[in-house]
């Protein structure tokens, strides 16, 4: 199931590329700037500002949508199946975010913009949630773009079994990973996962594949002091053939998402961070002979 498909991008990885985002991940991460992406079916959004109070959404006479004088109250533990507001809203305040495509689908979307991969030397980048977490429908769309000749680039938190990591590593030429943490108690609090199976994973991918992106998201009271990013790029700087690492500062870019969602966005009050913040971090890697940067 995918929740966006991204065109003409030129971050997370080389080129124009163009980017599909799945739905599912392991982890849920506070700072989450995809919240819809973070489980695996589909989920109900709905902006209070583009409700016209038309009522289409009243007339499923499902128990879950209730009318109020600002709009619509949604009590998402009567809503099983978000899937019957699909396209109901017209002035799109009440929209389903994700969709089932197949594998023919995803490709035929990522092969209108084949000419732009040819002439800038990008191509697909798969991200999520965790693209990793799909099922075998990923393995069938990475070999098809490997007899296609479109390169691939996957963004990863590896926090997943290594054997489905060796399972796509040949079919995949670049590897984005993010790293948030080396410090096993801060990144369960924050993420809910466990950095060991992250670091070991990285350890194991370093050693079979030569093309992977260390990616750092500097989040404000998790990682963004000098101990805790020196103690990252330290960890980086020790594996086998790494040689890139880049810093991607916070932004509050997705926080009106948590309140479509009915969510709680636990790091407000969090400022967003400047590149100009991240100049140590990058001296630092620069000193160690890493290759630095800003960015995606
Ligand atoms: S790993 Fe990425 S998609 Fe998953 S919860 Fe964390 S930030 Fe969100």
């Amino acid at each position: 199931m995918i929740f966006n498909i991204q065109r003409f991008s030129t971050h997370d990885g080389e080129g124009i590329r163009t980017i599909i985002f799945f739905k599912g991940c392991p982890l849920s991460c506070l700072w989450c700037c995809n919240p819809e992406s973070q489980s695996f079916g589909p989920v109900l959004m709905y902006n209070p500002g583009l409700c016209r109070k038309f009522g289409d959404c009243l007339k499923t006479r499902n128990k879950g949508i209730t009318a109020s004088p600002d709009g619509i109250q949604i009590d998402r533990n009567l809503i099983q199946n978000p899937d019957e507001f699909r396209d109901l809203c017209a002035s799109k305040a009440l929209i389903v975010s994700g969709e089932d495509l197949s594998t023919e689908q995803i490709l035929h979307e990522i092969e209108k913009d084949q000419p732009f991969y040819s002439s800038s030397g990008g191509g697909v980048t798969l991200s999520g949630g965790e693209p990793l977490s799909q099922g075998a429908e990923l393995d069938v769309l990475l070999t098809e773009l490997k007899r296609k000749k479109i390169d691939v680039a996957i963004e990863t938190s590896l926090h997943i079994g290594w054997e489905r990591i060796a399972s796509v590593a040949r079919l995949t030429g670049t590897f984005l990973v993010d790293l948030k943490h080396t410090e096993k108690e801060k990144f369960n609090s924050f993420t809910g996962g466990d950095a060991d199976l992250v670091l070991e994973n990285l350890k194991m991918l370093a050693k079979c594949h030569d093309r992977i992106i260390v990616r750092v998201p500097v989040i404000p009271g998790f990682n963004h002091t000098v101990s805790e990013m020196r103690s990252i790029i330290d960890f980086t700087k020790t594996l086998y053939k790494l040689s890139e690492i880049h810093f991607l500062p916070y932004h509050t870019l997705g926080t009106e998402k948590y309140r479509m969602l009915g969510m709680d966005y636990k790091m407000k009050g969090n400022k967003k961070v400047g590149v100009e913040e991240l100049s140590g971090y990058v001296d630092y890697a620069h000193s160690l002979g890493l290759i630095a940067k800003t960015g995606g």
